[in-house]
């Protein structure tokens, strides 16, 4: 997820892979660690926290004498951010190295296979898992690299960039990937590997891009690739022309823009880790806890409380248990009332949130089980529930979030599932229904993302409003929560979201002539309710913006965002990807600093 790079060349290898993972910074991070070949041995030198901290750890790096090694920056998915879980990882007997960018999803089960057959594991990394099948594999096939790697990468399933150093393989490294970026650059009599282009700008802009399932032997000046079937194949050298900063942003203009793009690898990457064999599999939580439970709170602040208002309505319809959502900086302050079988979710994309921190110790203290749905390993609330679920959704360096939050939404559905399933609230086949309409979301998301130019093109009409109103009933009323949030947030514009029903109970007397409604129409049970409040404000000279996946009569709507068809508890994740790119171009169109919008900051560890 973070930080790849590798060196093999005439120079000072510590110098470049320490400039490389620097460059990767923005990236996110909580450790780091190189590999350096040195004559006969691998020097391995890792530290928790901070790239400062490796380097003071290192010495004197014109002292080392190596020009080929392996780098990594981790970004906790699999235990706790510490200097033994980070990369590199190696071998038993040391004969392999390994830096790993992404999450190897079957790890445990290859892990208990691995420890039957002897291996000893010091991490709790899933990374550890690919050296030591690697040294498997290696052994089992007489000692052939390539071979070794293509079976394992036939037995793993999940995402991977991969850096490989063997011992006696003195002057080669090995790469491969899955569904993680690996770029390859190329000078004269050097070779340098990361997982992004910033790494190596400085020394190339010749660059190779791996693709999913190849395979690359890495000497000082060459590159030979392979296939899946370890054929050797050609490939296309590529010029990098961007500069350094849009580099930083993979040719975004913004983190923001960036990470919307990577919503269906957020949400596709957070499905996996927790669906097996087409079932759902929550390893913290057992069957009898879920059947114990008599009512359900969340807490979360922002965003991350606009999630629980969705899953409130998820969770009643589909497991029938009575659901309350609450701010959490307003939870610790009340007097409320928990029975012994609540089960109090918090939801938080950095697990610093101070409130929600505060709300999660404070329910500790009247002795409910306790959940959180988490974005970063080992953060402080992760440490302090019963039980935590992990989004994997990466580092999300724009302040406003978009991939953490659609993360979260994913994985507070399969919650819901899980609990409909053990309650025995829906039977195998609506179970099986239900999982499949969640595997397609991934898909359906990056059909919207296809749409992204006409919805710009929709937001430069809206550049001069002053106000808007969103408006929907029951999730259509959780999605216009979470976008009217994302518009404030980065564009500046007052907005008000509302329950459909409620507008004319007095908010109504703000709709003026062109006032801009949206509504989202996607709760077929509901259509019909709001599609009548929208009328009702374009009586009154508001001009209406409609996003739905139903057919409704778009003559009468001003402007029509249509999306694809969902279940209707799920159609959050698709109705909340227009609003956030009309929100991220109207912040363009506005000059403003889109990722760092003013008065904001991304984790908020205040009350
Ligand atoms: N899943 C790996 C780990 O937790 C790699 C994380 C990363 O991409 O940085 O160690």
């Amino acid at each position: 997820m973070c930080g790849i790079v590798g060196y093999i060349g005439n120079k000072n290898a510590c110098k470049i892979l320490l400039e490389g993972l620097s460059r990767l910074e923005y990236r996110g991070y909580d450790s780091a660690g190189i590999a350096l070949r040195e004559k006969e041995k691998f020097n391995i030198i890792k530290a928790k926290g901070k790239l400062e901290n490796l380097i003071k750890k290192i010495g004197n790096i014109d002292e080392i004498k190596s020009n080929c090694g392996i780098g990594h920056t981790r970004w906790a998915t699999h235990g706790k951010p510490s200097e033994n879980n980070a990369h590199p990882h190696n071998s038993q007997d040391g004969n392999i190295v390994v830096v790993h960018n992404g999450i190897i999803e079957n790890y445990l089960e290859i892990k208990t296979n691995l420890i039957k057959k002897g291996y000893k594991f010091y991490s709790q990394t899933d990374t550890e898992v690919i050296a030591k099948l690697l040294d498997y594999y290696l052994k089992e096939s007489n000692n052939d690299i390539l071979e070794a790697i293509n079976k394992f990468m036939l037995r793993v399933t999940g995402s991977y960039a991969l850096a490989i150093m063997i011992k006696s393989r003195k002057s080669e490294i090995y790469v491969a990937k899955k569904d993680s970026p690996l770029i390859i650059g190329v000078n004269k009599d050097e070779t340098f590997i990361a997982s992004d282009v910033p790494a190596i700008l400085k020394h190339t802009r010749n660059v190779y891009y791996l693709e999913n399932n190849e395979m690359a032997k890495i000497i000082a000046g060459k590159v030979i690739f392979y296939n899946s079937y370890k054929t050797q194949i050609q490939k296309e050298l590529c010029h990098i022309s961007m500069s350094l900063s849009s580099a930083e942003k993979n040719g975004y203009e913004h983190f923001m823009l960036k990470e919307i793009h990577e919503q269906p690898l957020s949400v596709k990457s957070t499905i996996n880790s927790y669906l097996k064999e087409n079932k759902i599999q929550f390893a913290c939580l057992n069957e009898s806890k879920i059947k114990g439970y008599d009512n359900i709170l969340i807490l979360g602040c922002g965003s991350a409380y606009h999630v629980g208002v969705c899953l409130k309505y998820v969770f009643e319809k589909l497991c029938q248990i009575p659901v309350q959502v609450d701010y959490a900086s307003e939870f610790r302050y009340r007097e409320s009332i928990l029975s012994k079988n609540t089960l109090v979710i918090v939801i938080s994309q950095s697990g610093e949130t101070a409130d929600s921190l505060a709300g999660i110790k404070l329910a500790k203290l009247k002795n409910v089980d306790t959940l959180g749905i988490i974005n970063v390993v080992g953060s402080s609330i992760a440490r302090e529930v019963d039980y935590v679920l992990y989004t994997y959704a990466g580092p999300e360096i724009s302040v406003a979030t978009t991939k953490a939050y659609s993360a979260q939404l994913v994985l507070g559905y399969m919650l819901a599932i899980k609990f409909a399933t053990v309650r025995k609230k829906i039977n195998e086949e609506q179970y099986q229904t239900l999982i499949k309409q969640i595997k397609e979301l991934p898909y359906q998301i990056e059909q919207i993302l296809k749409d992204e130019k006409n919805i710009q093109h929709l937001s430069s009409q809206f550049i001069n409003t002053k106000d808007i109103f969103l408006i929907g009933r029951n999730i259509d009323y959780a999605i216009v929560l979470e976008g009217s949030l994302k518009m404030k947030e980065v564009s500046y514009i007052h907005t008000e979201a509302y329950p459909a029903g409620e507008l004319k109970h007095g908010t109504i007397s703000l709709i003026e002539k062109d006032t801009l409604v949206i509504g989202s129409l996607t709760q077929e049970n509901v259509i019909d309710k709001t599609f009548s409040n929208m009328l009702e404000t374009k009586s009154r000279g508001a001009k209406l913006l409609a996003i739905t996946s139903n057919e409704i009569d778009c003559n009468i709507c001003d402007y029509t965002i249509k999306i694809p068809k969902t279940n209707d508890l799920f159609a959050t994740s698709l109705a909340i990807i227009p609003l956030q790119i009309m929100s991220y171009y109207l912040s363009v169109l506005k000059g403003n600093d889109v990722d760092k919008p003013r008065n904001l900051a991304k984790s908020v560890t205040v009350e």
